[in-house]
């Protein structure tokens, strides 16, 4: 009950918060004016009522808004500072910090003996030259271009997140070995498709994909660099390809 008084309460504006403060404290106080002006003085019970209610709205309601604003500054600041911890400024995606953090539980909490899936490295495929071509703010353009690329690709229940300058890291939850392929040609090939919007042209962008399944019992740190292992064979054996196990194996 008191619950639904509070939410209630911060559901309001600052003013309707500040106006319902005012009647609490004129339910507070009116009656006890009744009690004492009831008793000893009679006849000046109505004007005490006017003075008492109006000393506690033109009083009560600037003081309580201005520590209700100051309040819901802060609140507001927090939340800020809380979304810029955790997600990056120019994609909107999770950041590196929150993506290993995220990760981490994931695999703490998995236990269906198989593993909590498969991790994706990606890499932009020569991003600094794009940046050198069409300038910074075209790269920045397709930065979010391509985390927009890669979020249709994933489902809901999978973490995905820019974790370094052109760098992304997505982790497929519960994804066996094809899904995990199929999930990351469809990256791919959705990346091959993003410079249309961003006003890059005569310019094919690639972005190349190192693939690596968690095993049960391998921690964050280990799947990572495995997958990153993958990512250097992408890059080596050409870019703008998928690299995982197998493959790299054939390559090797
Ligand atoms: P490779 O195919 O080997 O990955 O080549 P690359 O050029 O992508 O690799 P490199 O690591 O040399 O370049 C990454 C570039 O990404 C360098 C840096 O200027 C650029 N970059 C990093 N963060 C940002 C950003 O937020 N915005 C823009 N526009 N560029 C960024
Ligand atoms: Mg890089
Ligand atoms: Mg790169």
């Amino acid at each position: 009950m008191g619950r639904t008084f509070l939410e209630k309460f911060e559901a309001l504006s600052v003013p309707g918060q500040s106006w319902a403060i005012v009647v609490l404290a004129l339910a507070g106080a009116n009656p006890l004016t009744v009690l004492f002006y009831g008793l000893f003085f009679q006849e000046r019970l109505v004007l005490d009522l006017v003075l008492t209610s109006l000393i506690v709205v033109v009083v009560g309601w600037p003081i309580a808004y201005f520590f209700l604003r100051q309040q819901a500054r802060l609140k507001s600041m927090a939340g800020k500072l809380v979304w810029a911890a955790n997600y990056d400024d120019l994609t909107k995606m999770t950041n590196r910090r929150t993506f290993i953090e995220k990760a981490a539980a994931m695999i703490d909490a998995d236990d269906s003996g198989k593993g909590v899936g498969a991790l994706l490295y990606l890499d932009v495929d020569r991003f600094k030259s794009i940046n050198d071509t069409f300038g910074h703010a075209a790269g920045d353009k397709l930065l979010v271009a391509l985390s927009a690329a890669i979020r249709s690709c994933v489902r809901d229940g999978d973490l995905a997140g820019r974790i370094g300058g052109e760098e992304f890291a997505v982790l497929l939850a519960h994804a066996g070995s094809d899904e995990a392929r199929r999930v990351a040609e469809r990256i791919r090939l959705a990346v091959s498709k993003v410079s249309d919007s961003t006003g890059i042209i005569d310019r094919k962008i690639t972005i190349s994909i190192g693939l690596v399944l968690h095993r049960p019992g391998q921690s964050l740190d280990e799947t990572m660099s495995q997958a990153d292992q993958f990512l250097y064979a992408a890059k080596e054996q050409g870019r703008d390809r998928v690299v995982h196990e197998g493959a790299s194996l054939e390559a090797a």
